[in-house]
């Protein structure tokens, strides 16, 4: 709630529109400079059609010059017209075309920037919500950045050319607008900082709602949608947040309402409509001190001067609030990113010893309990460590830790002898191939799905072969077009959905496809029935002999045959050893396993398939 009443400096304000128009400038540098001479050249022009050349025309007329002087005048406005709209218009168009091109480098660059970005981030709201904002608003920001600098420009322009006019004639004349101008400002950046605040409420609300509505037309939710009683919770959620998104817009659009009617009455009815005729009037007809050039240049001057005070107003308003969500975006492209981009102190060991763990104790946050205590474990090339016990006794934490998804507490884990928070981040997790229960299969070919990058024509073989090994040979021989079909529908008619187990084997692949030193399951086959489970995990143990192998799995038939068992319970190793070591003791995990053998007949299955 802090944030939404938080207030910056009108120095950082600035700042931040000059950090945007800067960042806006770098990407395309003849994106602004179109828009400042597009807009400085049509309004620079106009003022001074308006005001001096006008002037030069009635007073010529007045005075019965020669018709020749007066065509003269015509035509050097029309010329001076003309060639202003053609330099207008081209620079709009330039500006136009420039900035589809600009939004979709910001886009892109934000992508890369959430890429990038340590996932512990994640569990921070502060940085979710700078995200959020940074990413939906960047796309009008960063070109209103670049319009209000120039708007703001073009009607300083306009000012100094119609002022000088006024202060030539009758500079009394120049209180009006500036009058109005001062009221205008005011009631504008309160009606500014009105909205800013209700967008900032109205995105957080939004957020709730577009999750509900999000759940309900993502086909991975359908089933258990159309299955289960949580779309009436849903809803329920949804209509809450559209109350509240109603509530929110009451509460600010009265407070708006009332300060544009504040605005009206003073800005315009009375320092514009009543103020200047009157003024005016009383110097041409009571005094007889300016003749009709005057009066029709000093009217446009002043109608000028105003038009362009409120529009300043308008791009001071826009400045403010590019600089205000310029701040997130900043706060965005400014996140340091540990250890993400880290470039290691030293270089990737090539030893056979893989990772070690050291008494490793971990926290997700400083004030919250630890969720593993005092970790130690060895895991050697070629050997196969399985990491079993109830949900949430910290067994994917581990997974976390082991990828440098996050900082250990305490304690280390080291890779080759060497602390991982020494070695380059990118290079380290090249070593290790990590596949997760909540994988996602991607809308692209199968092939690109399992190898998760470009496919060159000399991966076709291996990815057929490593298909072949995580059991998907056959489904492999029924499809359209081979490695190359379209996994989901999303791009392409022909796309093929997967089952959950198929999924599951395509996902393995992925880490078989390359040939790391270290291979993490979490939870691999849980889609699969145990005859395919069982099936998958021999191949997957016989495949990968020179890998260390990590699996989690809740199903002990999956973890028997690992060299080493880990049986963790609130975030400590609880007891440890082969599968027949820990039967013999007799403990916690002989009883999971007594309770899981009866269940799914593990033994039967097992000589049935052997
Ligand atoms: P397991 O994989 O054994 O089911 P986890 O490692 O997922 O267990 O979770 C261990 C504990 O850490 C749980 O109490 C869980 O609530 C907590 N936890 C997991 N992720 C986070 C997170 N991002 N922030 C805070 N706590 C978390």
């Amino acid at each position: 709630m802090k944030e939404q009443t938080e207030k910056i400096g009108v120095r950082r304000l600035c700042a931040n529109v000059i950090y945007v128009f800067r960042y806006a400038y770098q990407h395309d540098k003849k994106m602004g400079i179109a828009y400042i001479t597009s807009q400085c050249t049509r309004c620079g022009v106009n003022t001074y059609l308006n005001t001096y050349l006008l002037k030069e025309v009635i007073d010529a007329l007045s005075a019965g010059a020669m018709f020749g002087y007066i065509a003269y005048l015509l035509i050097i406005w029309f010329l001076i017209s003309t060639v202003q709209v053609f330099i207008s218009i081209w620079c709009d168009n330039l500006f136009e075309i420039r900035i589809v091109k600009l939004s979709g480098q910001i886009q892109r660059e934000l992508m890369e920037k959430t890429r990038k970005i340590d996932l512990l981030c994640y569990d921070l709201p502060k940085y979710y919500d700078d995200f959020i904002i940074a990413a939906s608003q960047s796309d009008t920001m960063v070109p209103k950045a670049v319009m209000s600098i120039a708007n703001i420009m073009a009607s300083l322009l306009s000012m100094v050319i119609a002022g000088t006019m006024i202060f030539t004639i009758n500079p009394a004349a120049v209180v009006f607008p500036v009058a109005g101008f001062i009221v205008n400002i005011f009631v504008h950046f309160a009606i500014a900082r009105q909205e800013y605040l209700f967008e900032i409420e109205r995105t957080k609300v939004k957020r709730k709602a577009d999750y509900s509505k999000r759940v309900f037309y993502q086909p991975e939710y359908a089933k258990e949608i159309k299955l289960t009683g949580i779309e009436e919770a849903l809803l329920e959620q949804f209509d809450e947040a559209v109350k509240e998104e109603k509530a929110v817009s009451k509460k600010y659009m009265v407070k708006i309402g009332a300060l544009h009617l504040l605005n009206w009455v003073f800005t315009f009815t009375l320092f514009q409509y009543f103020a200047v005729p009157v003024h005016l009037a009383y110097l041409a007809i009571v005094k007889k001190s300016i003749g009709l050039g005057a009066v029709a240049s000093l009217k446009n001057a002043t109608n000028n001067i105003k038009s362009y005070l409120d529009w300043m107003n308008h791009s001071l308003v826009d400045f403010q609030k590019v600089g205000q969500y310029a701040e997130r975006f900043r706060r965005f492209m400014d996140y340091e990113i540990h250890i993400e981009g880290f470039e290691g102190l030293c270089e990737i060991p090539q030893s056979e010893a893989v990772l070690e763990l050291k008494n490793v104790c971990f926290r997700y946050k400083e004030d919250e309990a630890y969720v593993l205590k005092d970790i130690n474990m060895t895991i050697k090339r070629g050997e196969k460590i399985a990491l079993v016990g109830e949900n949430g006794a910290g067994k994917t934490t581990l997974i976390k830790l082991i990828l440098r998804l996050y900082y250990v507490s305490e304690g280390c884990i080291t890779y080759g002898g060497v602390d991982i928070r020494h070695l380059n981040t990118r290079k380290y997790r090249e070593k290790i191939g990590a596949i997760f229960q909540d994988f996602q299969i991607y809308g692209a070919s199968l092939a690109e799905n399992i190898k998760m990058d470009f496919v060159k024509e000399e991966d076709r073989l291996k990815i057929q072969e490593t298909l072949k090994r995580t059991g998907l040979e056959e489904k492999l021989e029924k499809l359209p077009a081979g490695i190359d079909t379209e996994l989901t529908r999303e791009f392409s008619e022909n796309g093929i959905m997967l089952s959950g187990g198929e999924a599951q084997k395509a996902a393995i692949a992925r880490i078989f496809i390359h040939d790391m030193p270290v291979a993490i399951l979490d939870e691999p086959s849980s889609a699969l029935d145990p005859v395919a489970e069982y099936r998958l995990n021999k191949s997957m143990m016989q495949g990968a002999d020179r890998q260390a192998v990590i699996l989690i799995s809740h199903r002990l038939s999956t973890t028997k045959d690992a060299d080493h068992i880990f049986l963790l319970e609130n975030g400590c190793i609880m007891e440890d050893g082969t599968h027949k070591e820990l039967l013999e003791r007799n403990g916690v995990y002989a009883r999971m396993w007594q309770v899981q053998a009866e269940k799914y007949c593990t033994q039967i299955y097992e000589t049935r398939i052997d």
